[in-house]
């Protein structure tokens, strides 16, 4: 094992959009050293959903960072400029970018910065307290298997999240039960099946659902939607709700007490969790013309029903039991394939939850944060361990939204190097939560 003799300023876990974007920012911070870790090879943003045509769902202003500091030479703008796509993007006229394009702006960012390190996975931290107060970061090269132990002052959690699949979808084999995060590596499985069932309805299984129905006359398969849900609900998007995902709303909830904060949350599902309105356009465009002449595709759209369980039918394929849960009725349903559109949950990693005599925990088992993004400790140790996931329940419902990201990694600089390095705006939109 080897042991790093530097002592970094920050040290990061994860290279995802949030810690990227972090580590751009600090590019340009003078006097700041930090170190980021990702455990995969390069930089790769949901790629099993990466599928043409789905485009963001926040504006290309809210790149890595622009809404800190839009002269920085890692904007979104700057990345079309350098690769001579400015005309081409002009003429698009687009405010929401390919999913695709997003992807490849950030692995531009990416590969321009020392202090990301790829094929790295963190497998331990722990706090020091020596004649210097710091961390130790266990990393495992994952191509040598080698371990190195770094040194550093403060530590950013950016290890994003990972998808849920329910107990009774387990177990089975991985190109016939899959989740929508490994969709296009299953596509090709999916064109040659009999039939098809997605299950869930957000954004995820409506795109899932869209593409296959794109395909679902020219391959001949049967394709289903089941989902407990009332209905294929549509995200809310007006401008006016989009404010709840500002510097403003965080501020307002973030003051609530828990109790309140975790009903206010669960009613906020439709602000992150609903479906597009231009996906659910889509779909609907789709089966009308499917119609036309009074034809009838193999399609089958069903709301109010709960899967209960999976079983592995002898003769091949899936039989599926579900709950109609208004009628209160039991139904089966047979697939080929079904894919789970179950959504994700932090990733927070175990080395984390190791930590629980040092980190402060509330009565469900989540860690305390502060205002501006620290984990809180019990004990008085200088060094800071900020922190991106896992924090909807202190900073509210867009603690997952790519825009708001660049604000809370304006919070992190500001706090770690002890000087306002960005203004602080907080008056950033029309409507008042606070009074
Ligand atoms: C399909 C999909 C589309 C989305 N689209 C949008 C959108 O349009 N707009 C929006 O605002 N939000 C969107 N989101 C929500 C969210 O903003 C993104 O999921 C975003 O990727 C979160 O960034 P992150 O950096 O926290 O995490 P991630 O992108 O999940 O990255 C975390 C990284 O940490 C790494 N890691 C984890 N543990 C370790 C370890 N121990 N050592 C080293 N590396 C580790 C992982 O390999 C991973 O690369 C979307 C989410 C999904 C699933």
């Amino acid at each position: 094992m080897e042991q790093h003799e530097k002592v970094f300023d920050l040290i990061g876990v994860g290279v995802g959009p949030f810690n990227l974007g972090l580590a751009a920012l600090l590019d340009e911070v003078d006097g700041v050293e930090p170190l980021f870790f990702e455990q995969n090879d390069e930089f790769d943003w949901h790629p099993g959903m990466l599928i043409e045509g789905t485009k963001m769902q926040v504006p290309f202003i809210a790149d890595l960072v622009t809404m800190a500091d839009p002269t920085n030479k890692y904007s979104f703008l700057n990345y079309i400029s350098k690769n001579e796509r400015m005309y081409q993007f002009y003429f698009l006229q687009r405010l929401d970018i390919p999913r695709r394009e997003y992807n490849d702006y950030c692995q531009w960012v990416s590969r321009q910065l020392n202090s990301c390190q790829f094929g790295k996975r963190v497998t331990n931290i722990r706090p020091v307290r020596d004649n210097e107060q710091y961390y130790e970061v266990t990393v495992v090269d994952t191509k040598t298997e080698e371990t190195t132990v770094y040194r550093s002052k403060n530590l950013v959690m950016g290890t994003g999240s990972t998808p849920v699949m329910p107990k009774s979808f387990q177990g089975f084999p991985e190109d016939e039960v899959f989740h929508t995060a490994d969709f296009l590596p299953n596509h090709d499985r999916c064109r040659n099946a009999n039939s098809i069932t997605v299950i869930g309805s957000g954004q995820s299984a409506a795109e899932t659902f869209r593409e296959l129905l794109k395909e679902q006359k020219e391959c001949g398969f049967r394709l289903d939607w089941i989902t407990r849900s009332p209905g294929f609900a549509s995200m809310e998007e007006s401008k006016l709700s989009l404010e709840h995902f500002s510097p403003d709303y965080v501020n307002y909830f973030y003051q609530l007490p828990q109790e309140q904060k975790d009903e206010i949350f669960a009613t906020q599902g439709l602000y992150y969790k609903g479906i597009s309105n231009h996906t659910i356009n889509d779909i609907y465009n789709l089966l009308y013309e499917y119609s036309v002449g009074g034809k009838e595709a193999d399609v089958g759209m069903q709301v109010l029903s709960e899967v209960k369980d999976l079983k592995k039918k002898a003769d091949g394929g899936y039989e599926i039991d579900c709950y109609h849960w208004q009628k209160q009725e039991a139904f089966t349903h047979e697939s080929d394939i079904v894919i789970s559109a179950t959504g994700y949950k932090p990733h927070v990693p175990d080395f984390v939850h190791e930590l629980s005599d040092f980190l402060e925990w509330d009565e469900k088992g989540r860690y305390k944060v502060t205002k501006d993004y620290r984990l809180k400790k019990q004990e008085d140790l200088q060094g800071e361990i900020y922190v991106h996931s896992g924090i909807s329940h202190t900073h509210g419902v867009g603690s997952t939204n790519l825009g708001l990201s660049v604000h809370r990694n304006k919070v992190i600089i500001n706090q770690l190097v002890g000087r306002e390095v960005f203004p602080m705006n907080e008056k950033t939109i029309f409507q008042s939560f606070d009074i």
